[in-house]
């Protein structure tokens, strides 16, 4: 980032590689019927480049892997752990950290101690599992996200910003019915298009809800991102550094989420972070019972050393200007080839609005997921729809099924895994599916799970 030059470099060397297959078209083609059409259900052996999800599947780097052989393995009050909760009281100031395994185990957990039936949770999006486990306590999930954050064409700078206003009618509503038990706000805004939250709609939204007496929690999992957007594009922030900067965003909340997997680049871990005591009782019950005691919560030893070691490299802010900047070259090169995306280009990932691009193709029949399947069949590329076929809902009252607002399909970038060939790559296939995109159809749900159907259920082509 001091360099005169305008070629933005990896900021670390490989000591390790990892040989990744090539398939035939006819290969893939029966790995597809075999898996009912859901990418889910593919062997990662079988896909040449994966961009399912940025989730658990960065590099260590090798002073974590040099972490892992110090992870100390004591049942109860393991050093690492220590190490861990240092790391993130060192970036939130948070009185209480359990770790858990992973981010929807703090989800879950913190969901039995303030969820149940007739209880409200807000947040700009819930990300899926996070509405899940919202729902599975029968409580509400609301979703209050700016409108700018729902049009994929609007560059607007934080497009997962709290819509303030429906914020505070909300919780005018239900003020004095004990109803509404928490307000999230994800950073970055996954469901939304990875897109940032300002600093200040973070502040403002932290006001509203002391007003009305309601614990304001971070879903943290890209909160490094989500600061370096903040440094580039808020007013204010181009001489603070990134942890500063990181520092006075968990300020403004009471307590956090975090999947490990993201933002603290391992490939297992989580926890749960707040300030209220009473809040921890419950926890820590929740916790023992169902993870682990305390201070391991379902990980070992060194999968929180590595976790530690993790939270100080991501701050680093060449890591994030490689990361954001190689997100970045993937939409450019979408966008200058006249492929419809969530702009701006978020933090983790692209995503492809398969709407716009697929318009002869009906929200209920998935066209999101019709191209998800066509880049795999063409070049062995795995991404992921987030749509109608992820978010499937119905009517509770009619039964008939309920359009998501967007049908977009995610290229997740995996972190310091993938170089810039294989990008180019994924471009030229993605190039070749546009080309010969009205011939691609629409699929349709031949069986599926009551919860989070995308992960398995069976689809058939129209
Ligand atoms: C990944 C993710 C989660 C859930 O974390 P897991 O580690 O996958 O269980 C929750 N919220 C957001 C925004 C996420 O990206």
């Amino acid at each position: 980032m001091h360099s005169k030059f305008k070629t933005i470099i990896e900021p670390f060397r490989i000591k390790m590689v990892e040989p990744i297959k090539m398939t035939t078209l006819s290969e893939r083609k029966k790995y597809l019927e075999e898996a009912a059409y859901n990418l889910f259900q593919i062997r990662a052996e079988n896909i040449l480049i994966d961009l399912l999800t940025d989730s658990g599947t960065g590099a260590m780097s090798a002073a974590q892997w040099g972490k892992m052989m110090e992870g100390d393995e004591s049942y109860a009050g393991c050093k690492s752990f220590y190490d861990m909760k240092d790391a993130v009281v060192d970036l939130t100031g948070y009185k209480h950290v359990f770790p858990t395994h992973q981010g929807r185990a703090a989800e879950r957990i913190l969901f039995s101690c303030i969820g149940g039936e007739g209880k409200i949770i807000l947040n700009n999006t819930h990300f899926d599992t996070t509405r899940a486990n919202v729902e599975y306590t029968k409580a509400e999930a609301i979703d209050l996200v700016i409108d700018e954050g729902r049009d994929p064409s609007s560059l607007h700078p934080f497009k997962g910003n709290m819509d303030l206003v429906k914020l505070e009618n909300t919780l005018k509503q239900y003020a004095g019915s004990d109803r509404v038990q928490m307000c999230m706000m994800t950073i970055t805004n996954n469901s939304g298009g990875g897109q940032p939250v300002s600093m200040q709609n973070i502040r403002e939204t932290k006001a509203i809800c002391q007003k009305y007496k309601i614990p304001f929690f971070l879903d943290a999992c890209r909160f490094a991102e989500n600061a370096y957007f903040i440094k580039q594009r808020e007013d204010g922030f181009k001489n603070k550094a990134i942890k500063q900067i990181v520092q006075e965003m968990f300020s403004y909340a009471d307590g956090c989420t975090m999947s490990a997997k993201k933002d603290a680049i391992v490939n297992m871990g989580g926890f749960l972070a707040f300030n209220d005591d009473n809040l921890a009782i419950g926890v820590q019950n929740m916790l023992i019972l169902t993870e682990g005691f305390s201070t391991y919560g379902g990980l070992s030893g060194r999968d929180l050393a590595a976790l530690a070691q993790g939270l100080k490299e991501v701050v680093d802010e060449d890591y994030l200007e490689y990361r954001i900047v190689s997100t970045q070259y993937l939409g450019n090169a979408l966008i200058e080839m006249g492929v419809p995306v969530v702009r701006p280009i978020g933090g983790h990932a692209v995503y492809i609005d398969a709407k716009a691009m697929l318009p002869h193709i009906s929200a209920l029949q998935y066209p999101g997921q019709a191209l998800a399947c066509a880049l795999y069949l063409e070049g062995g590329i795995r991404s992921v729809e987030i749509g109608s076929f992820m978010f499937g809902s119905y009517d509770k009252k009619t039964g008939a099924e309920i359009p998501s607002k967007m049908e977009l399909v995610r290229l997740a970038i995996p972190r310091r895994v993938y170089t810039q060939s294989h990008i180019d790559f994924v471009i030229e296939v993605i190039a070749e599916v546009n080309k010969n995109k009205n011939a691609l159809r629409g699929y349709k749900v031949v069986e599926q799970p009551p919860f989070l159907r995308h992960f398995s259920a069976k689809l058939k082509k129209l």
